[in-house]
């Protein structure tokens, strides 16, 4: 369940609406991504960590991330891996909200750009957009909140 958030281009007219949080299908991706990591999709050190962890957790939750060399915005996994404070994850499949309370986070995944192979970085869309910090991949002109753009989804 998340909120879309809508921004534009006021200048070109480019357009991005960024759908943050988690599915319905929540548990079918977090086992899905379970396996891809142990298959070693993420590569070697992720593989690893979840080999020499039992207790290892992933966040599954779809966050918004944004080219730090093209300005290209998309939706991504965010995909960091953590441990149990306590030593015990005995859920298996752990809600990002929960990570962020019970978990330390011990790996960052290396987001890269599909348009130009860049570093990507998660951003917070609605902080970016109220400092005015994200600017148009197409033209360079500050992007701006699009308040027609008000999507619930599930
Ligand atoms: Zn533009
Ligand atoms: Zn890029």
């Amino acid at each position: 369940m998340g909120n879309g958030f809508g921004i534009k281009c006021k200048k070109c007219g480019y357009n991005y609406v960024a759908m943050d949080g988690i599915g319905y299908m929540f548990p079918v991706e977090y086992s899905d991504t379970v396996r891809d990591i142990r298959e070693g999709k993420y590569g070697d050190e992720y593989k690893m960590f979840f080999e020499k962890h039992k207790d290892a957790a992933v966040n599954c939750g779809n966050e918004t991330a944004v080219c730090t060399k093209c300005g290209h915005l998309d939706s991504v996994m965010n995909l960091s891996l953590y441990l149990p404070k306590d030593g015990n994850n005995s859920d298996g499949c752990v809600m990002p909200r929960v990570l962020e309370e019970d978990f330390d986070k011990c790996l960052e995944y290396d987001h890269t750009c599909s348009e130009c192979g860049g570093k990507m970085l998660i951003i917070s869309p609605e902080d970016e957009i109220r400092n005015g910090a994200l600017k148009c991949p197409i033209c360079g002109e500050i992007l701006i909140e699009d308040k027609d753009v008000k999507i619930i989804w599930d």
